[in-house]
């Protein structure tokens, strides 16, 4: 599977070609297709991180149980930041109708640097951030949108950086083990169908256990089920305790040229499919209220 520098390119080249074709996306689709090249286009921009720690020093962490990357080793371009923050805003602004009068304080947030540099904390650290988005007049998802889309590059980046180095083996948590985040997608591997879960700031990939929620970590049989498309290419993954799901795909059925983060984004009807059963993203506090697809 690609990853990395040729990944990007394959899936920009990808993009390209889609655009040539103009297909009509729907609305879900294209929002995140458009943030998916923001990254990769941000990303290109920067210099790549380099671990802050030995692979020891991981290993150490790790087995503690804690996550990787504080807030503070994140290497932040603030320029950068901002651009791609206001960059965000008419992408997410444009796939909710009723948010057109927040873009321009928006805008003012991110063009304040060390206000910007306290919410992109305050998202990473899992501090809500409905106090700064009401003294701002901001929607909070919104706000928490544009600083999950502004800050993936730059988490991304890191984690390419530090995938190596993590010891697969010291971790089975359901929390990332560089950023701490929680995933949004998962896939079974080629091999032996090992379950790997992809983190929904920073894209790292770890392995977990196949019969567990990835949210509430419940280990009931009668509570995990899940469902396949007729392909069985792609399934989704649901949790009676905590109704959440995940999407995944199955690297045994679909090949070894998908590139997972392109998935992530064309995989929108099964968000529709389970949300239409009454789950919602186990990525996404239970307050975040759902954009109009
Ligand atoms: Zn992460
Ligand atoms: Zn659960």
């Amino acid at each position: 599977m690609l990853r990395g520098k040729q990944r990007d390119t394959a899936i920009i080249k990808k993009l390209d070609e889609w655009r040539q074709s103009s297909p009509d996306w729907p609305r879900a689709i294209e929002t995140g297709i458009r943030l998916l090249r923001l990254s990769i286009d941000t990303k290109a921009r920067m210099t790549p991180p380099q671990p802050h720690l030995s692979r020891d020093a991981i290993s150490s962490l790790l087995l503690k149980g804690q996550s990787i990357l504080p807030f503070a080793e994140l290497a932040l371009d603030g320029p950068l930041l901002e651009e791609t923050f206001q960059a965000a805003v008419p992408i997410l602004t444009g796939a909710r109708a009723d948010t057109q009068d927040d873009s321009q304080r928006l805008w003012q947030l991110a063009a304040n640097t060390p206000l910007l540099r306290q919410v992109a904390r305050d998202y990473y650290n899992g501090t809500p951030l409905s106090a700064t988005a009401v003294e701002h007049c901001i929607d909070a998802a919104l706000l928490e949108d544009c600083l999950r889309a502004a800050l993936a590059p730059f988490l991304w980046a890191h984690s390419e950086a530090l995938s190596e180095l993590v010891a697969q083996e010291l971790w089975r948590r359901k929390s990332c083990p560089a950023c701490g985040g929680t995933a949004d997608f998962a896939y079974l591997e080629a091999e032996a169908g090992a379950r790997w879960l992809m983190c929904s700031r920073c894209s790292l990939e770890w392995l977990f256990q196949r019969v567990q929620c990835p949210y509430c970590a419940t280990q009931k049989h009668e509570s995990l089920s899940y469902r396949t498309n007729t392909q069985g290419i792609y399934q989704l993954y649901t949790c009676e305790e905590c109704r959440c799901y995940i999407k995944a795909i199955d690297l045994r059925r679909a090949g070894a040229e998908v590139l997972l983060p392109l998935e992530r984004v064309l995989t929108a009807d099964l968000d529709r499919q389970a949300k239409e059963a009454g789950y919602r993203p186990g990525s996404r506090p239970a307050s975040w209220s759902q954009p109009a697809d």
